[in-house]
C-alpha cells in the first residue's frame, strides 16, 4: 500500500483549515490538505462571495429600476441572468488562482479527492482527477495531527414530497442562468432573506415561508419589522408561521406547495423553490467512528473548547464543529489552534460574534439583543437612533431602518448594538471594536467622526444616552 506520511492532516479547505495548512507548512511542518471539490472551501465558492458577487448585480438592477429619483436618465433594467453568473463565476476563478498560490507559496500539498478514515490517523482519499469529480484511484495518508474542516451543506427538511421536487439550494441557485418566475423561499433566515431580496430585484415574483413566528428568529422584534417592512415594500410576499405540510411538482418548472399558516391551510403554487431551512454536518459516511471521533446528537463533531475531539490530536475546525456558521468564526477558530498548538491558552469561550445580513440595507449586529437581555434578566439602558437622522442616508435617499445600543443601566460599557440601515456591517466594527477596547460608550458620543458618514451617526446615537442618574442628552443633528 502506498502510504504518505505527514505532521499534519487537514480535511477540507476551508477558512480555518486552509489558514491553518499555511500556517503550519510555512513553519516548515509536512502538511497536506485534503479537499474533495471547493479550493477554498465554500466560501469563496458557494456561499459568501458568490452569493454577495450577485447581490451585488441586483442592487445595480435596483439603482437603475429607482435612476429617475437620482436626477439620473431612466433606464429600463433587464436582468441577464447568465451574464450575472459569467461575473460570478470570473470572481470565483479568480479567487481559487488566489489560493493556489498561497498553497504553492506556502508548500502545504492540496490534494483533490474525498477522504475517509480507515484507522485512528490513517486516511483513504478517493483522488478526483485534474479537479474532477471522477474517482481515479486511492491514496493512504497518515497523519501525526488531524483537523477536520469539513463544513456543512443545506438541510432538506422531511416533507412529503419536497425532495422529489428537486429544490434549489444556494448551489444550484447561483448557477441558474434563468430568473425564477416565482421563487419560493424556505426559510427565512440570514441566506433565505439575501436571496429573496436579490431574486426580487432581478424581476422574481418571490415568496418567502418561514415556520418560526418571525423572520430572523434571534433577532428583536423591531429589527425583524423594521426588515419586513423593507421586504414588503418591495413587493415580496412574507408568510410567518408557515408550516409545509406537502409539496407537489418539480422546482424549475411547476410547483404547488400545501402550507398551513395561522389563518388556516392555503395552497401556494410557483416556479421554483429554494430550500433555506439550516444546515447539516458533513461527517457522516467518512469513518469518524474509527477514527474515535465523537458526533453529539445533531451529527457535529463534538469539541473541547479549545476544539479538541474525542480522539487524541485530532481537532475540528468551523461548522462541522458546531461553531457559529461564519466564515470569520472559522477563521478565529484556526486561531485558537494555532495558538493552543504554541504553547497558549486560548478558548473559543466568550467569543464576541458578529453578523452582518447582506440584505440592502444590511442589517448588522453584536453582543446583546434586547430579547436576549431580557431573557437572561440582564437590566440595560437602550437607545435608538432612526437612521433619517444620519445626515449620510439622506444623499444616498435610503432613510430606512435605524441604529440601536444597549448600555449597561449603572456604568458606561456597550452590551449590545443593532443597525438596519446602509453600511451597517461597516458601522458595527466601529462599535464591535469599542467594545473590545472596553471604551466607555461616551468615547463614540464625544469621538471627531468624519462628516457625512453612516458612522458619525454614533455621535447622536450614544448622545441620547441618559446618564444613569439624569435626563437624556442631545438627539441628532441637523447639519
Ligand atoms: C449562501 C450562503 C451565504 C453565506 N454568506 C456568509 C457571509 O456573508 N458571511 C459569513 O461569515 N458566512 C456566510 N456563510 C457561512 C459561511 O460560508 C461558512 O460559515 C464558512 O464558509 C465556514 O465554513 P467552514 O470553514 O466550516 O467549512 P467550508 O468552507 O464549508 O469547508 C469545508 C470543506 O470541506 C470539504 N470536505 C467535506 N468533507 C470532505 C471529505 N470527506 N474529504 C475532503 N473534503 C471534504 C468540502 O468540500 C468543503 O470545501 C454563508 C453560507 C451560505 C450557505
Amino acid at each position: 500500500m502506498n502510504i504518505q506520511n505527514y505532521k499534519n492532516v487537514i480535511i477540507g479547505s476551508g477558512e480555518g483549515g486552509k489558514y491553518l495548512a499555511w500556517h503550519l507548512a510555512q513553519s516548515g511542518q509536512p502538511t497536506v490538505v485534503v479537499e474533495r471539490r471547493w479550493v477554498g472551501g465554500s466560501c469563496p465558492n458557494v456561499n459568501c462571495l458568490p452569493s454577495k458577487n450577485e447581490i451585488w448585480s441586483a442592487k445595480v438592477a435596483d439603482l437603475l429600476h429607482h435612476a429617475s429619483r437620482f436626477g439620473v436618465a431612466p433606464a429600463s433594467a433587464t436582468s441577464d441572468m447568465s451574464a450575472v453568473r459569467k461575473r460570478k463565476r470570473e470572481m470565483v476563478e479568480g479567487l481559487i488562482a488566489v489560493h493556489l498560490d498561497r498553497y504553492k507559496a506556502s508548500g502545504a500539498e492540496l490534494v483533490m479527492g474525498e477522504a475517509k478514515f480507515i484507522g485512528p490517523k490513517t486516511l483513504d482519499v478517493r483522488l478526483n482527477h485534474g479537479g474532477a469529480r471522477t474517482l481515479t484511484g486511492a491514496r493512504t495518508l497518515t497523519g501525526e495531527r488531524i483537523f477536520l474542516n469539513l463544513g456543512t451543506h443545506a438541510s432538506i427538511p422531511s416533507v412529503p414530497g419536497l425532495a422529489e421536487s428537486e429544490p434549489l439550494t444556494n448551489i444550484e441557485l447561483l448557477e441558474l442562468d434563468r430568473l425564477p418566475e416565482h421563487l419560493i423561499v424556505l426559510g427565512g433566515g440570514h441566506v433565505g432573506l439575501e436571496f429573496a431580496q436579490a431574486y426580487r430585484r432581478f424581476g422574481s415574483r418571490v415568496t418567502i415561508l418561514e415556520q418560526g413566528p418571525q423572520l430572523l428568529a434571534n433577532q428583536d422584534p423591531d429589527v425583524v419589522a423594521a426588515l419586513l417592512q423593507i421586504f414588503t415594500t418591495e413587493g415580496i410576499d412574507v408568510i410567518a408561521p408557515a408550516k409545509i405540510l406537502s409539496v407537489h411538482g418539480r422546482s424549475g418548472t411547476n410547483v404547488t406547495l400545501a402550507v398551513q399558516t395561522s389563518s388556516g391551510e392555503k395552497t401556494i403554487t410557483g416556479s421554483d423553490i429554494l430550500v433555506a431551512t439550516g444546515r447539516t454536518p458533513n461527517t457522516a459516511g467518512i469513518g469518524l467512528e474509527v477514527a474515535g471521533v465523537e458526533l453529539d446528537q445533531r451529527g457535529y463533531v463534538r469539541v473541547s473548547d479549545r476544539l479538541q475531539t474525542t480522539a487524541p490530536n485530532v481537532w475540528a475546525i468551523g461548522e462541522c464543529a458546531g461553531s457559529p456558521q461564519f466564515t470569520h468564526i472559522s477563521l478565529d477558530d484556526f486561531r485558537v489552534i494555532r495558538d493552543n498548538l504554541a504553547g497558549m491558552n486560548r478558548t473559543t469561550r466568550g467569543r464576541m460574534i458578529p453578523s452582518c445580513l447582506f440584505t440592502d440595507p444590511q442589517l448588522a449586529h453584536i453582543g446583546l439583543t434586547e430579547t436576549e437581555a431580557a431573557r437572561q434578566g440582564i437590566a440595560v439602558r437602550v437607545v435608538k437612533l432612526p437612521m433619517a437622522a444620519v445626515l449620510r442616508t439622506r444623499t444616498i435617499d435610503e432613510t430606512r431602518g435605524f441604529m440601536k445600543a444597549l448600555i449597561e443601566p449603572d456604568g458606561d460599557r456597550i452590551l449590545g448594538f443593532t443597525m438596519v440601515g446602509p453600511e451597517a456591517g461597516e458601522v458595527m466594527a466601529v462599535v464591535q471594536m469599542a467594545m473590545l477596547a472596553g471604551l466607555p460608550y461616551s468615547a463614540l458620543r464625544d469621538a471627531i467622526l468624519t462628516h457625512p458618514t453612516m458612522a458619525e451617526g454614533l455621535n447622536a446615537l450614544f448622545s441620547n444616552v441618559k446618564p444613569a442618574n439624569a435626563g437624556a442628552a442631545s438627539s441628532a443633528r441637523t447639519g
